[in-house]
């Protein structure tokens, strides 16, 4: 079949076709552990279920407004005046079917053929193939010499005349990485002068691990509104990933014509899961923050493991989210097996071939000598799954299982 030029240009989502990999083998009976999961292991809240099925109930079962009910834009724009001080107005809210499909709508609503968008990398997988999907172009700007920070430094590299905008993940996926203030500000005044549009995708928001404290551009300058496209879920920070809720605040005539990209696509999102959303939205962050603390406890087991036991790998420490982005370069040289392990794909597939653990190879985020390990998983798999890396860094294991596939 003659496919479009535009479908042959992207490939699929790296991050969800490993996930639902692991759960396949897991259901056959493999003794699977599993490091590839982007979402929460824990429950939704039972608060969130209950107001589904009181929604279902009710019979809220049919077409709501495109761009979602009056209820929850109003309850998105109260959350944006308490988080981040800024005042939004519900013709300037769109919900969608998650936070993958606002992002679309935006980069299908902002760009035209060879319009470029900078992307700090390493990056969210999905941001590169949406943007080429909408006819853009994904500038790759790479932190890694820069302690994996995005600054104005780095930004002014890598722009031209064709940028549009630039996109700002903090705490980042995978790098778990926070933006610092200071570069905050520095780029957002640089991007209200040059009329650069700011994408913030604050998908991690509520996962910030040691006291710190989550920043955005609308917390720096109420003018820089005008620039800004707020992105957001209840996804990741109410445990929700299958409601496909997500939603993004924005200058008045983006966000229509982003809402006339939706009705002609999806129309609304799930009308009860709608319900669901603005139950998560106008309760207490408690669930949050246990499972938040619980976040950090992983991460910290996950960081002296490493430190202590194998040595080969040396993490980054993430500030938030619930990934570790680990550098792997090191395991092909101590190997000595460079000709056959020397990509983090092969790495990734000798894990999952002999030790039936799944990450996602770091080259799909922008880094080949890196691995995203997630800790969305349960304690006794973190360790489990670890005794078995530690045993696979072995350069004598590595040896052993090329030798036989020979
Ligand atoms: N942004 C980032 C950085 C992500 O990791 C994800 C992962 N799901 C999303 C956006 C989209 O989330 P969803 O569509 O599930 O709301
Ligand atoms: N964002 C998550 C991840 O990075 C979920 C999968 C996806 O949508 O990419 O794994």
């Amino acid at each position: 079949m003659k496919l479009s030029c535009r479908a042959s240009s992207i490939k699929p989502s790296a991050t969800l076709a490993i996930t639902a990999k692991a759960k396949k083998l897991k259901k056959e009976g493999k003794n699977i552990v599993s490091f590839a999961a982007g979402e929460p292991d824990f429950d939704t809240p039972l608060y969130i279920k209950d107001a589904v099925k009181e929604a279902l109930d009710k019979g809220f079962t049919k077409y709501t407004p495109v761009s979602g009910i009056d209820e929850l834009k109003s309850a998105i724009c109260d959350k944006f005046k308490a988080d981040y001080g800024a005042v939004y107005e519900n013709s300037e809210i769109i919900v969608s079917c998650g936070g993958k499909h606002s992002l679309y709508n935006l980069f299908m609503a902002l760009l035209d053929d060879g319009d470029e968008i900078i992307i700090p990398s390493p990056y969210w997988v999905s941001y590169t193939e949406m943007i080429k999907l909408a006819g853009g172009v994904p500038v790759i700007a790479d932190t890694s010499a820069n302690s994996f920070k995005f600054d104005l430094k780095i930004l002014k590299s890598h722009l031209s005349g064709k940028t549009r905008g630039i996109i700002i993940n903090s705490p980042s996926n995978p790098t778990g990485k926070l933006m610092d203030e200071s570069d905050l500000i520095d780029i957002a005044n640089f991007a209200r002068k040059n009329d650069l549009i700011i994408i913030t995708d604050d998908i991690y928001e509520k996962i910030i691990f040691d006291d710190r404290r989550f920043f955005n551009v609308l917390m720096v300058d109420k003018a820089l509104k005008e620039n800004t496209v707020a992105v957001n879920a209840v996804s990741k920070t109410y445990s929700m990933t299958g409601f496909r809720i997500g939603y993004a605040a924005g200058p008045k005539d983006l966000i229509a014509a982003m809402n006339n990209i939706q009705s002609q696509s999806t129309s609304n999102p799930a009308s009860f899961a709608q319900y669901g959303a603005l139950a998560a939205i106008k309760g207490s962050l408690d669930f949050t923050i246990k499972m938040k603390e619980e976040f950090e406890k992983r991460r910290n087991y996950m960081l002296e493991y490493f430190e202590n036991e194998i040595k080969s790998i040396v993490p980054l420490k993430p500030d938030g989210a619930f990934y570790i982005f680990a550098d792997i370069s090191r395991v092909f040289k101590e190997s000595a097996m460079e000709e056959n392990i020397n990509s983090s794909p092969e790495f990734c597939r000798y894990l999952l071939d002999a030790y039936l653990v799944t990450a996602v190879p770091g080259v799909e985020f922008g880094n080949d000598n890196f691995i995203r390990l997630s800790f969305a998983t349960h304690f006794d798999m973190i360790k489990e799954g670890l005794r078995r890396i530690k045993d696979a860094v072995r350069p004598q294991s590595i040896k052993e299982y090329y030798k036989n596939k020979k």
